[in-house]
């Protein structure tokens, strides 16, 4: 009795013959991604002596834009309108982070960058294991997972995910 089995040469000629195919994938995922990744949002200060502490230690924080800043709560804020150490804000003066006495008088703005997580997705080479080709694009950017797919804060203010990693995958699946 004659049993076939592959040899394992022809499985590894294969799987390299077949990965620049995959690793054209991979790309086209990339592209969608940097297409559909959310913006990133910095905190920006007046950076003079009238801004209060609590947004002194905001100055420079990014965070996806689809996220909120996380701001030191003032003492007012948690006594009256129940907030915890931190305030959660989309934006300076943000009324839905339910503060009040953190958000009057502040003059910080928001500067946002397009371009702050789609700069940071990447392509892989291909790695080759037996017959299993695998390439992966990666997306590296502070709280890129919560970017993708939403987060809660502990006051139960939620966040809700872009999905652009799993959209970007999806779409090149529908034409390939
Ligand atoms: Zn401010």
């Amino acid at each position: 009795m004659a049993k076939f089995t592959v040899n394992p040469a022809l499985e590894a000629m294969l799987a390299r013959m077949v990965a620049p195919h995959v690793q054209r994938i991979a790309f086209q995922v990339e592209i969608e991604a940097k297409r559909l990744a959310p913006a990133t949002k910095r905190w920006i200060t007046m950076a003079d002596d009238q801004v209060r502490p609590t947004h002194a230690k905001m100055q420079g924080q990014l965070v996806p834009a689809n996220l909120r800043f996380s701001v030191p709560s003032m003492d007012w804020d948690r006594q009256h309108r129940g907030v915890g150490r931190a305030t959660y804000m989309k934006s300076p003066r943000d009324q839905t982070s339910r503060a009040v006495a953190n958000l009057k008088n502040c003059r910080c703005t928001v500067s946002l960058d397009p371009e702050g997580i789609a700069r940071n997705i990447t392509t892989g080479q291909p790695v080759i294991s037996g017959k299993k080709v695998t390439v992966t694009v990666t997306a590296r950017t502070p709280m890129v997972v919560e970017a993708e797919v939403g987060t809660v804060y502990p006051d139960g203010l939620t966040a809700e995910g872009t999905h652009f990693m799993a959209r970007a995958a999806a779409a090149v699946a529908a034409r390939t």
